[in-house]
């Protein structure tokens, strides 16, 4: 009434493995208001990990009222909604009635491992590779040989969604009347997906090329669910959400909700929505994130990357015409670890690490090997065990947690070297983001080992930002990625004791770090062999 425009945000939630988080931007990208709240997770048995997909939704609608309020705004004030998720956990649910067939299986859930080894071992495996290999040597097409490669892992979807059709009995009930299928009554869903069927009261059944690439069950190459794979491994391509763009109209939330209809504009995976957050927009661009597991991501353009060591191709975004995509490393157990310690009494806050670490010139010959879930890329190894090798009547805490923080920078080393190795794109700049970033002591040793500055920003919760962006620029409420660049925040640079030669090599260990290494890498080796 007074002439004056009210001002209007973007509200965005990033549902993580421990947190979920809702922060409201305005145009600057500045917080005005946040609220969040625990992911609960459910521990039924050993190995296995679920969620509670009702009190993920009450969590979800928590966060969202109390970061309104936080910020000291109205509902109708936002313009658009970004959600960003937690990757490859998922239900299936009813899609007339809503109801979840079962809790969210995590993406840390191990039921599906022993399925995924003897698969990942089995004839049928290489009859299939092979069959896709001399595909690929027929056609040349490129799509043959990543599907060839493919190792299934834990973490994908896949073996534990074989896993939850095939043991929960409403829904075997469900799958053996194939109409029912047809008729689609089955929805799977990972975490995004799940919330904007609840947020648009059953409207919609989708999620978005980043989500989906993350699954394990869809193929960069042809961009849509992968026949082979699921055919091979007998999973319904009718229960399987729509893939949209990653800015897209998926559709608004229910005014009985929130009070307003709110657009969501954006439906992005965590690691992705990180990596748009830190405005890796160029090819060669790195970001690190070392949350509960670590994740390093290339960006490599506009054409998937086929990995021999295991590196994941991925959509990192899908915006109008333009295609993003990513490779990904990743180490299961960083923030795990640090917790796990944390319990132990090792500590008591998570803040006194970095000191504890400086606090000793060395970890007094103590390595540490962190795979509580297996090791991933390049070693692949999902049943090798965690350990501190090395222990002596000498060691005491500060040298245990040095051990552990050490073993973060050393996975992160392992993965940076196989990406130079396989990608052989030019490192254009690196950036870190994730809880475990605040610790100097990761941070200084990740930059020594491979011999590359770091940019650390002073806002570490970035998948929320990226997903942000994203939802905004559907809306014009920013521009383009050039605008979101100059919003971008300060940094704090770490520079390496020694710089690698060019922008596709390792830098120079020094010398006190060779053997500790050398040392590290036989542990590996041994936790590699505990179970067989
Ligand atoms: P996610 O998004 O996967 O839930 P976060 O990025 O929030 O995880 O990171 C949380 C993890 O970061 C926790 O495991 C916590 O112990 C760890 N963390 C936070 N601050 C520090 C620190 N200063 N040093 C080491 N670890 C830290």
């Amino acid at each position: 009434r007074n002439g004056l425009r009210r001002e209007s945000f973007v509200l965005c939630v990033d549902v993580g493995t421990t947190t979920i988080r809702c922060h409201v931007f305005d145009k600057e990208a500045k917080i005005r208001g946040s609220c969040s709240s625990k992911v609960v997770l459910l521990y039924p048995e050993p190995g296995l990990v679920e969620l509670d997909p009702e009190e993920l939704w009450t969590g979800f609608i928590k966060v969202v009222k109390g970061a309104v309020q936080d910020a000291g705004v109205q509902m109708c004030q936002i313009e658009s909604l970004g959600i960003s998720t937690q990757r490859g956990t998922f239900t299936t649910w009813d899609r007339t009635t809503g109801r979840p067939f079962h809790n969210f299986i995590s993406y840390q859930d191990l039921r599906a491992a022993k399925s995924v080894c003897s698969w990942n071992s089995s004839y049928t495996m290489m009859a299939v590779q092979g069959a896709l290999k001399l595909l690929y040597l027929i056609s040349k097409q490129k799509r043959f040989l990543a599907a060839s490669l493919v190792v299934f892992s834990t973490q994908h979807v896949t073996f534990r969604l074989l896993w939850a059709l095939t043991h929960y009995k409403e829904v075997c009930d469900l799958l053996l009347l194939s109409q029912a299928v047809a008729e689609g009554t089955c929805c799977f869903g990972t975490i995004d997906t799940w919330l904007l069927y609840k947020l648009t009261k059953g409207e919609v059944h989708a999620t978005d090329y980043s989500n989906a690439s993350a699954t394990g069950m869809f193929d960069t190459y042809q961009m849509g669910w992968s026949g082979i794979l699921c055919s091979a491994v007998s999973l319904p391509l009718s229960i399987l959400p729509k893939v949209e763009d990653t800015s897209y109209g998926f559709g608004s939330t229910d005014p009985s909700i929130f009070g307003v209809s709110i657009p969501i504009t954006a439906l992005m995976a965590d690691q992705q929505a990180a990596m748009f957050g830190e405005c890796c927009f160029d090819v060669g661009d790195v970001k690190i994130t070392m949350g509960t597991g670590t994740f390093i991501n290339i960006h490599t353009g506009s054409k998937p990357h086929t990995s021999i060591a295991g590196l994941y191709p991925l959509v990192g975004w899908k915006i109008g015409e333009e295609v993003v995509f990513l490779a990904e490393g990743n180490a299961a157990d960083t923030g795990t670890a640090i917790k796990w310690a944390q319990g132990l009494g090792l500590f008591s806050d998570v803040k006194e690490t970095s000191a504890m670490a400086y606090s000793v010139a060395h970890s007094d010959g103590v390595c540490f090997v962190p795979s509580f879930s297996g090791l991933q890329a390049p070693l692949n190894d999902p049943q090798a065990c965690a350990s501190f090798m090395g222990l002596k009547p000498s060691t005491n805490k500060s040298h245990l947690v040095r051990a552990i923080l050490e073993s973060v920078a050393f996975r992160i080393r392992q993965l940076y070297q196989t990406m130079l190795n396989e990608t052989n794109i030019p490192i254009t700049k690196i950036r870190v983001d994730g809880g475990v970033c605040s610790n100097d002591f990761v941070v200084q040793l990740t930059t020594d080992l491979i011999g590359r500055k770091i940019a650390r920003p002073t806002h570490h919760e970035m998948s929320c930002r990226g997903a942000a962006f994203v939802a905004g620029l559907g809306v014009g409420f920013w521009k383009n990625q050039e605008e979101l660049k100059r919003l971008h925040t300060t940094d704090e640079m770490f520079l390496p004791r020694q710089a690698a030669q060019t922008s596709t090599e390792l830098g120079v260990v020094s010398g006190e770090y060779v053997p500790v290494l050398q040392s590290w890498e036989k542990a590996l080796r041994r936790s590699m062999e505990w179970y067989n």
